[in-house]
């Protein structure tokens, strides 16, 4: 779908899966607009296909087209070029446990133009691909790398969008994480303070011993997961108490060593939620050993997946049809 500032958005088609032509002046390829969500579709038992809070991921991408300066795009037409791409492509909508269609909705800039300010057209692309379960063989615990020489965001950027740029940032330091012999790399808020932000594509939650959560608030530098939201509504549910507020790499070390802080996972579309077995950096190393993964992270995980995969009652209505049986 394309946008120009003088007609809004026309042209919705979908196309067979392929090179897409565009200018060498186009401005996303020089100051980076463009922004994008992740998402995923299920096949249930009776065939219909179903996606996950899609009005969620619509609204997020908005919230990033507005620190992009990009145009947004009414909910309604995000979700029905979902619905049809979807649609084309049920034939390769899998079915069967952990198995899904992840769907990438994207925008970029698209103005041939080469002067610095925002574009006046941009396009709207959705693609998909099937998706096999994160986790082979059962969910393992993974091992993070606190990144101490770089930031995910800074106050003011765009941490809180989902935009490229930012993950082109993080890009570095999970090559670090990676040489370190670790999955993820956690952000802290600055090299300096050591405020939890989030990992390079997940929110991250502690559990205490007496079952509360705790999570980093929206602070406008990290991603509002909507897995992170979805989960603090379950665990609201159950009567868990959930603190949204600034958290410590120092709180999670202490809480671990007497015992108050008992799980660590972190969550988010492609893995749902993956428990934390061990932290590290080039100070210091926690292996949190036998608590992972621990019993509350394993059952939110059940349950959400069990919502996501239509074992269990859709309570608060976060599925939408979007293929009939
Ligand atoms: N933080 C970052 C940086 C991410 O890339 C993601 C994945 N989209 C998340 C958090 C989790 O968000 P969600 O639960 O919406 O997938």
């Amino acid at each position: 779908i394309v946008w120009t500032k003088q007609d809004g958005w026309q042209h919705a088609e979908v196309l067979p899966y392929g090179p897409i032509p565009m200018d060498p002046a186009s401005s996303v390829l020089h100051y980076g607009q463009e922004i994008f969500e992740g998402m995923k579709a299920y096949r249930r038992a009776d065939g219909s296909i179903v996606a996950f809070r899609p009005d969620e991921n619509a609204k997020r991408l908005n919230d990033s087209a507005r620190r992009l300066a990009l145009p947004e795009i009414p909910v309604d037409l995000f979700v029905e070029a979902v619905r049809e791409l979807i649609a084309a492509d049920a034939a390769w909508v899998p079915s069967g446990a952990d198995q899904s269609l992840y769907l990438r909705p994207f925008m970029i800039a698209d103005e041939n133009f080469l002067g610095v300010r925002a574009a006046e057209r941009a396009r709207f692309m959705v693609i998909a691909s099937p998706a096999g379960p994160y986790f082979k063989g059962g969910v393992k615990p993974v091992s993070i790398w606190l990144s101490q020489e770089y930031a995910r965001a800074g106050r003011g950027g765009t941490g809180a969008a989902k935009c490229g740029g930012n993950y082109a940032a993080s890009l570095l330091p999970q090559n670090e994480a990676a040489e370190n012999g670790c999955q993820q790399v956690l952000f802290t808020d600055s090299a300096t303070d050591d405020t939890i932000d989030e990992l390079g594509g997940m929110n991250l939650f502690l559990v205490r011993a007496d079952g509360t959560l705790l999570t980093p608030e929206l602070n406008g530098n990290i991603l509002a997961g909507i897995t992170r939201k979805s989960l603090i509504q379950l665990a609201k549910d159950r009567g868990l108490a959930v603190e949204e507020r600034a958290l410590t790499v120092s709180e999670w070390r202490a809480g671990v060593a007497d015992g108050s802080i008992t799980e660590a996972f972190a969550c988010g579309t492609a893995a749902v939620i993956t428990p934390i077995g061990q932290l590290k950096s080039p100070d210091f190393s926690i292996d949190f050993g036998e608590a992972a993964p621990g019993p509350i992270t394993l059952s939110l995980r059940e349950e959400l997946t069990g919502i996501q995969f239509g074992a269990l009652d859709d309570k608060h209505g976060w599925l939408e049809v979007m293929v009939e049986a």
